[in-house]
């Protein structure tokens, strides 16, 4: 499942982002809500929905997000300070943006575990 979303309208500079990485299968760019003093999103240009959408011919692309993860950390100099990476799922995750995407967080010491939960729905 794969529709248009913010996200693919970034890819195709149908609106503006502060774009800091990109190559042929990925695109990094600022947060527009930062939850730390550096906020990244990576996603890939493909248009995967969710976790729950990943096929198998998408493990390299998968994959490419956390090697992209590294090659901004090393780049903007928190490899060795450390940093958080998040994907979300679903309602439940968190996820409301329906194009994958790999959160890369730095620039502070991050707690765990996570807090804010939403109070999980009675059952
Ligand atoms: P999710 O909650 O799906 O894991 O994360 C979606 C993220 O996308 C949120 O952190 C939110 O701040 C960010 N976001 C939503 N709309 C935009 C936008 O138009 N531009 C940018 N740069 N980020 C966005």
């Amino acid at each position: 499942m794969s529709q248009e979303t913010i996200f693919s309208k970034i890819i195709n500079r149908e609106i503006p982002a502060d774009i800091q990485y990109e190559d042929d299968k990925a695109l990094a760019f600022t947060d527009v809500n930062p939850q730390a003093p550096v906020h990244l999103l990576i996603i890939p240009k493909k248009p995967i929905a969710t976790i729950n959408d990943i096929a198998e011919e998408d493990r390299e692309l998968v994959g490419h997000l956390f090697v992209v993860a590294a090659k901004i950390a090393a780049q903007k100099g928190f490899a060795d300070e450390g940093y958080r990476v998040v994907m979300n799922c679903n309602d439940d995750g968190g996820q409301t943006v329906y194009h994958l995407h790999l959160h890369l967080l730095a620039g502070k010491a991050f707690g765990w575990p996570p807090y804010q939960d939403r109070i999980k729905r009675a059952e």
